[in-house]
């Protein structure tokens, strides 16, 4: 196909990104649903067992359910389904491709779901900020502009009521934390690694000198007896 031929390496526009992810919360703004109790996530970053993180723009918990938004803002023509690993942006005689944000969002999804459980479900949605869903054909692929429409007319028959939604926000919100201090943690152990292999004494700052115990050498701080660091030779 000689139209998949000419695309070029994907473009990595971030501050458009996060333009886009201001346009989508501000439309996600509690005051625009007067009516219906929600609460919305910006950001939600969270790690899986293997020590990938997620990052999700935006997740919505309202009472007709909870729904795990990725948004993309891409100018131009895109062409793409639920399948395909790439979608393509046309953007005049230039192609680009660009990850399948529906596969990105499964991944988002999965990390959602092992946080609340199997009791809840998660609803993938798309959201194309500068309006240019119209040549993907799959209903949870919005235009900005029908954001609000589609999340005030979906349903599946889910109804939480404000209790519910405050525990789905709450646990998220608690997941999320413990994701932040999970990596303070691993950075930490890092950083205590590195003045280790200098000699420098993680705890106080002190030289670290080599000594001899019972169960053989081993590093111990120079401060001793008032900092007891030690460390396995
Ligand atoms: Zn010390």
């Amino acid at each position: 196909m000689g139209f998949f031929k000419k695309m070029v390496q994907p473009i990595v526009n971030n501050a458009k990104g996060k333009a886009g992810e201001r346009k989508v919360n501000s439309k996600l703004n509690p005051l625009i649903f007067d009516a219906t109790y929600n609460k919305t996530i910006n950001n939600l970053m969270l790690v899986d067992r293997y020590g990938n993180s997620h990052q999700i723009d935006h997740v919505e918990i309202r009472s007709n359910g909870i729904f795990c938004i990725e948004t993309k803002n891409y100018a131009g023509i895109i062409y793409g389904d639920e399948e395909r690993e790439k979608w393509v942006q046309v953007l005049g005689n230039l192609k680009h491709e660009h990850n399948n944000p529906i596969r990105q969002n499964k991944s988002h999804i999965r990390q959602l779901e092992r946080v609340l459980g199997p009791s809840y479900k998660v609803n993938s949605l798309v959201v194309m900020v500068q309006n240019n869903a119209d040549k993907i054909d799959v209903p949870y692929v919005v235009n900005l502009d029908d954001l609000k429409h589609y999340l005030a007319h979906y349903d599946d028959g889910t109804k939480y009521n404000r209790k519910e939604i405050d525990g789905i926000y709450e646990t998220l919100k608690a997941a999320a934390s413990r994701t932040v201090s999970s990596r303070e943690h691993v950075k930490s152990i890092k950083e205590n690694q590195k003045k280790i292999d200098k000699g420098i004494c993680p705890r106080c700052n002190g030289k670290l000198v080599l000594r001899n115990g019972r169960n053989g050498e081993f590093y111990g701080c120079s401060n001793y007896p008032n900092c007891k660091f030690t460390v396995n030779k």
